[in-house]
């Protein structure tokens, strides 16, 4: 474990140690991250959200509704992963097929409105990581396989254009969600980086906000909006001027170093979110072949950007996540 998470946790048991009396009766010990309480809005609850069309749709519109029907930003798009679903692809030839090469929004070199960590580097993404819950299952310190990430994306695009820095994060500075509650912690007032990394998360908000087992992780990008008309300001090629983003991973999995039956590869998934985070959207068709009886996935073109996870590793850049890079990034800062 690092020093770094052991001085937080130091912290952390500091802090709650100065709670009320009724709280501290509660939850005596404060240890991991299972005992720091999530709780998310009620609106988001799957089974008391209504209207229509894709459930990443309905959740940006209830979250518009509700949080962010006042902030000087709202949800543009939710990018959900999810774990391929071998009862739900029964007789189906094109299970998915997406071809979405880079995001609505996108970020804007030089935005004063984004200086979030107050670094006033305005050409660079910085990323934070919530430490506490950066523990996979409890037992996989996921901190380092984040910056590895980052690496890649930043160095690994062809397009060595953009700075991906990380921006130190501690217990002082609250909650870095701006959608979830966490007990004990203060919420922040603005997002503290651009990329907020909240880390493995319970498998029970998952199942109530997506009412689905099925969900890996979710990308949650903001933008922002004109204080008149409410609508997503548009500085650059007619995209959405990109905010923060929040990535969440879902800790109901058995995750693991490598792909393994039964098991969810954390560089695969962790570099597919931040992929998210860096303006790409899902690419690839997956098609399932059935052979004397025996089906088998297959994602064509193979890339970190491939909407599901299938059990293969994915934690290499593809050709396509290269060019798709390249396109959201080939340019910067000269947008
Ligand atoms: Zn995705």
């Amino acid at each position: 474990m690092k020093k770094s998470l052991l001085l937080a946790m130091a912290g952390l048991l500091v802090f709650w140690s100065c709670g009320d009396q009724d709280l501290k009766e509660e939850m005596p010990a404060l240890k991991n991250q299972d005992e720091l309480k999530v709780t998310f809005p009620e609106a988001l609850n799957s089974s008391k959200r209504s209207g229509s069309g894709r459930l990443e749709n309905q959740i940006a519109a209830t979250l518009n509704a509700s949080l962010f029907a006042s902030t000087p930003y709202k949800v543009s798009d939710v990018h959900v992963c999810t774990l391929a679903d071998a009862n739900a692809i029964v007789n189906v030839e094109t299970v998915d097929k997406q071809f979405e090469s880079t995001l609505p929004s996108r970020w804007v070199p030089g935005d004063t409105r984004r200086n979030w960590n107050g670094d006033n580097d305005l050409k660079d993404i910085d990323w934070l990581s919530f430490t506490p819950f950066a523990i996979a299952n409890g037992t996989y310190n996921a901190d380092p396989i984040y910056q590895a990430m980052y690496n890649k994306w930043e160095t690994g695009g062809f397009c060595k254009t953009v700075n991906i820095d990380r921006s130190p994060y501690d217990l002082t500075m609250g909650n870095p969600s701006l959608i979830l509650g966490i007990g004990g912690l203060p919420p922040a007032a603005e997002p503290l980086a651009d990329v907020s990394v909240i880390g493995f998360l319970p498998a029970s908000i998952f199942n109530s906000i997506f009412g689905s087992p099925n969900v890996l992780g979710v990308a949650f990008s903001f933008v922002f909006t004109d204080p008149v008309t409410g609508e997503p300001t548009k500085t650059t090629r007619g995209k959405e001027d990109k905010a923060f983003t929040e990535v969440w991973f879902n800790n109901g999995f058995t995750w693991s170093n490598g792909a393994a039956p039964g098991k969810i590869d954390l560089e695969s998934v962790i570099l597919h979110e931040f992929g998210h985070t860096l303006n790409l959207g899902h690419f690839g068709i997956l098609q399932r072949f059935t052979i004397n009886g025996t089906s088998k996935l297959v994602y064509q073109p193979v890339n970190t950007m491939n909407a599901i996870y299938i059990g293969e590793p994915r934690n290499f850049l593809g050709p396509n996540d290269k060019g798709n890079f390249c396109e959201a990034w080939g340019s910067w800062p000269w947008n």
